[in-house]
């Protein structure tokens, strides 16, 4: 755990977010600024600060991560209209929360 990182926060249960799913390696919330109809955060338990930060121990912890986000997105019901997994990468790659997490985007009307 790092101090004053929000996403530790909540992996931990000190905040009121409801978490959709959770294995051992990782929890989903939703996203609290939703970008499109279904929004979910995809964030491993382990504080990993972004994709630059993965050690070859952490692939395990990717895969995870991926799978998580098929998962939800089968769960969310945009399985098959599709959906996009997205990493955001320092801040010149959008990124605001130093914690590593998977964006889960989908449900927009075709
Ligand atoms: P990024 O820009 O990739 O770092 O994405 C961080 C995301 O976390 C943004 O889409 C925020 O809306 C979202 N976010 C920030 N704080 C919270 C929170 N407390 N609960 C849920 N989502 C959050
Ligand atoms: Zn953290």
């Amino acid at each position: 755990m790092t101090p004053e990182c929000i996403f530790c926060d909540i992996v931990n249960g000190h905040t009121d977010t409801e978490v959709l799913y959770e294995t051992d390696d990782l929890i989903v919330f939703k996203d609290i600024n939703p970008h499109a109809p279904v929004h979910l955060l995809v964030v491993p338990k382990k504080h990993i600060r972004s994709i630059n930060d993965l050690s070859p121990t952490d692939d395990v912890i990717v895969s995870a991560l991926i799978a998580a986000g098929r998962h939800m997105a089968q769960e969310s019901g945009v399985a098959l209209s599709g959906y996009k997994l997205v990493f955001n990468v320092e801040r010149g790659g959008g990124q605001m929360i130093f914690h590593l997490h998977l964006h889960l985007l989908g449900g927009w009307k075709r």
